[in-house]
């Protein structure tokens, strides 16, 4: 007898190796993993279910995977705007950042997790912080996936700025309690958390810390992610202190791997490029942050181009700062930008957007042979959307549909594991008004320590 049946699916996306769409679709589930992915009436006769979930009116996709998301920066939502990058890093973000204590922290990663899992996130990659072991902790008891890792940097001043005290550690340091992390927190919570290694940006690591890094990463069987190629800023800084663009060090230093993830990668060179295809470097591209901040990666960019050569990039909402933490918006902008940029409507059709969000961030999280598509062997992670709604019609391509027309308004159910998390568009592990209720309390105490309270007033007259 199966744990979990889903039935009578409109349209299930599997995302499999044929892309095959199945109406009237159906899968079982036993354990947390897929053991039928077919039509009804036949998955039905040859599954009876403990529970079963009728998928009528909707369309299934597998979990959806956010590959960037600051779960920390949850808060800091208005904090950041009209910023340019160096601008927004040194004067908002790390001041924000290093003002956090554990509870605005907690409040933080709760707040993100609820809206992770209500725009149907099912697997998320945190981009590391200071209190991972919450990140890890809150997700993994909401019955999430995750991709966590401590932050590291060891350079307080590069040409890009200058980092705030509560960054500063010594390369030792860093290692040391960068290893103590995955050593133990990689696997918790029934293998749906991982731990990985993370050098924040290149420009404030230096070589040690990034070689040592890399070499952790290896020998834990595990990746190690940082910010890349982002803003012109970035790149300049690079050639500056090291004579080489970002990726070119990483080469330099011997670095390039399977198990890396630089996330942007908006200004990389040619000669970068290259490099990232060469040595089957993922990718992540994280469009609303660009696109609210100026950063050029969607103008200089080549996520079309690094597509067409397979080579698998994610999507990441980034962090709240810029505006939405929802990938079914964030589909929307990488499409439409990069048409709009290009000038061409047939760049970035939806079949290649939706695979950023599924198989590829799959790739990206080092997990493909778990998730990422809806297929015998692999775990239960779903998203069930609900289409009796106005943006969901008339259907004729459910892909065209979601990637152009839905956002995650329209999520009903999600399954992580096979177990129901969100229902009837409710979060069920997590109690909602109570998150949204601590932000609200919380969000005073965060403009007075960051003191950014006359910065980011409204600039009409409040009465
Ligand atoms: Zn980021």
């Amino acid at each position: 007898m199966a744990d979990l049946r889903v039935e009578e699916a409109d349209w299930l996306l599997t995302l499999d190796s044929q892309r095959r769409i199945i109406r009237d679709g159906a899968l079982a589930v036993e354990g947390g993993r897929i053991v039928a992915v077919g039509k009804t009436p036949e998955t039905r006769a040859a599954h009876p279910a403990a529970r079963v979930i009728s998928a009528r009116g909707k369309v299934v996709t597998p979990g959806l995977i956010d590959s960037h998301i600051h779960t920390t920066f949850q808060l800091s939502r208005g904090l950041a705007d009209e910023v340019g990058s160096r601008r927004f890093l040194f004067e908002r973000m790390y001041p924000y950042e290093g003002a956090l204590d554990e509870d605005d922290a907690r409040v933080s990663i709760r707040l993100c997790v609820l809206e992770l899992l209500k725009n149907g996130v099912t697997t998320f990659i945190d981009a590391g912080n200071y209190q991972p072991h919450l990140t890890a902790e809150v997700a993994g008891e909401a019955g999430m996936r995750c991709v966590v890792a401590r932050s590291s940097f060891d350079v307080t001043k590069s040409a890009m700025g200058v980092l705030p005290p509560a960054f500063i550690e010594t390369a030792d340091e860093a290692l040391e309690r960068a290893e103590a992390f995955v050593q133990k927190l990689h696997g918790a919570h029934d293998g749906r958390v991982h731990a990985w290694f993370q050098f924040r940006g290149l420009n404030n690591s230096s070589d040690r810390l990034i070689v040592d890094l890399k070499r952790l990463a290896d020998r834990y069987g595990v990746g190690v992610q940082t910010h890349a190629c982002f803003a012109r800023d970035t790149m300049e800084s690079s050639k500056a202190q090291h004579g080489v663009t970002e990726i070119e060090r990483l080469d330099r230093l011997g670095l390039l791997g399977p198990n890396v993830l630089p996330v942007h990668g908006g200004w990389a060179t040619e000669r970068e490029l290259e490099l990232l295809r060469g040595h089957d470097v993922k990718v992540v591209a994280a469009p609303s942050s660009s696109l609210h901040n100026a950063y050029g990666n969607i103008a200089r960019g080549h996520v079309p181009e690094l597509l067409e050569a397979g080579v698998a990039v994610g999507l990441g909402s980034d962090h709240a700062s810029s505006g939405i933490v929802d990938l079914c918006q964030e589909m929307f902008l990488v499409a439409g930008a990069y048409k709009e940029v290009r000038g061409n409507a047939e760049v970035m059709p939806p079949e290649r957007v939706l695979e950023m969000v599924t198989v590829n961030g799959a790739r990206c999280a080092l997990r493909e042979a778990e998730v990422g598509s809806i297929e015998v062997g692999k775990r239960a992670d779903l998203v069930l959307f609900d289409t009796a709604r106005p943006e969901w019609q008339p259907l004729y391509n459910p892909v065209a549909n979601l990637v152009y027309s839905a956002t995650g308004r329209s999520v009903e159910t999600v399954i992580v594991d096979g177990k129901v998390i969100v229902e009837g568009g409710t979060v069920r592990t997590l109690d909602e008004p109570a998150v949204i209720d601590a932000a609200r309390r919380r969000a005073p105490a965060i403009l007075d320590k960051t003191k950014l309270g006359a910065l980011v007033a409204p600039k009409w007259p409040v009465s």
